[in-house]
């Protein structure tokens, strides 16, 4: 039987919708001796993965193979310490929806999802939403934010889906590509998707919603395609994913201003903490790496999750 090729658009949990290469969609599932090397994962599968795959009529069919992944994103399974599951697979950019206001999005988080996605290999873009709504200080403040994180080598866009301001410059980096959408809830992910592309229609939640602590949703990541070529991934009820498995000393590498400096450290293990001759302190000290940066450096190799624990709350 002939191999087709096909994009994996959506994992139901028990089957797989594909997008074959004449654009059309199929129904998958795994066939029985379908094997993963490598990682232990509650989902062999995930959205993203490029696959072969054997017709058993126009709708459905069985998936034989997956081919080698550029990248992947996983979080520890909740009730499984030592299994992973992966949230989506083969992905271009990370684009971290944040917005100064309504609600604002702590330093922590930002800082600790640019630390996942660069232990992914993942470039992160940063949208500061809701600009239609910052006042001249959060102006300031997001200009600073801007300058910060600029520096540091990511790319930032300023966005409003009242004013549409950005929202073209958002367009032409998504175009053709294959990016992951990220951010806390209430700041704006699901209007930004439904403005691009209308046709999407994205449940939009009220501004209360994302008060209500205590849902845990498992929904799973999908992925959709662009009608001006390319695809997004939404993470709907995904706060957070990463920062498990590393060593101390491996956190600053996620950290491209502190990896620069690590070969004028003294030692090359250098957790940039208590150790003489450490150039990153150094830098920190002469406000050259920025003091949040390395404060939320700090929680994180200290392991203090108490933001962690509360967006996960959320
Ligand atoms: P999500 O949880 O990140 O998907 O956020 P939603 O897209 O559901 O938006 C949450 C709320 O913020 C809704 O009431 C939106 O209308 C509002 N919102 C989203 N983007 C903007 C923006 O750029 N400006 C303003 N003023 N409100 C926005
Ligand atoms: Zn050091």
């Amino acid at each position: 039987m002939d191999k087709e090729k096909g994009l994996v658009l959506k994992s139901t949990g028990s089957f797989y919708i594909l997008r074959t290469q004449n654009g059309s969609t199929v129904n998958c599932k795994l066939r029985g001796k379908f094997r993963m090397q490598g990682i232990k994962t509650t989902n062999p599968i995930a959205v993203g993965d490029i696959v072969l795959f054997v017709r058993e009529n126009q709708q459905d069919g069985l998936i034989t193979e997956i081919l080698p992944r550029k990248n992947f994103i996983y979080r520890k399974s909740v009730n499984l310490s030592k299994i992973s599951h992966i949230i989506a697979a083969n992905i271009d950019s990370a684009f971290l929806i944040i917005s100064m206001t309504d609600p604002r999005t702590p330093l922590g988080f930002i800082d600790r999802f640019l630390v996942a996605a660069e232990s992914f290999r993942i470039k992160t873009i940063l949208v500061f939403n809701k600009i239609d709504l910052y006042d001249a200080e959060l102006k300031q403040v997001q200009k600073r934010l801007e300058n910060l994180y600029t520096n540091i080598g990511y790319t930032c866009i300023s966005t409003s889906i009242v004013t549409d301001e950005g929202l073209d410059t958002l367009k032409s980096k998504i175009k053709n590509k294959v990016s992951l959408f990220s951010g806390q809830s209430g700041v704006g992910k699901s209007s930004i998707i439904n403005c691009i592309e209308p046709d999407l229609q994205l449940k939009v939640s009220n501004i209360s919603d994302y008060n209500s602590k205590g849902k845990h949703t498992t929904t799973f990541a999908e992925m959709f395609e662009l009608s001006f070529g390319g695809f997004i991934i939404d993470t709907p009820g995904i706060k957070e994913f990463g920062l498990i498995h590393y060593k101390k000393e491996e956190i600053s590498h996620y950290f491209p201003e502190m990896l620069e400096l690590l070969p004028q450290c003294k030692f090359n293990n250098c957790t940039h903490t208590h150790e003489p001759g450490c150039a990153v302190k150094e830098a920190w000290q002469e406000g050259k790496i920025a003091d949040s940066r390395y404060q939320n450096y700090l929680a994180i190799i200290h392991g203090e999750d108490i933001e962690l624990k509360e967006w996960m709350l959320e």
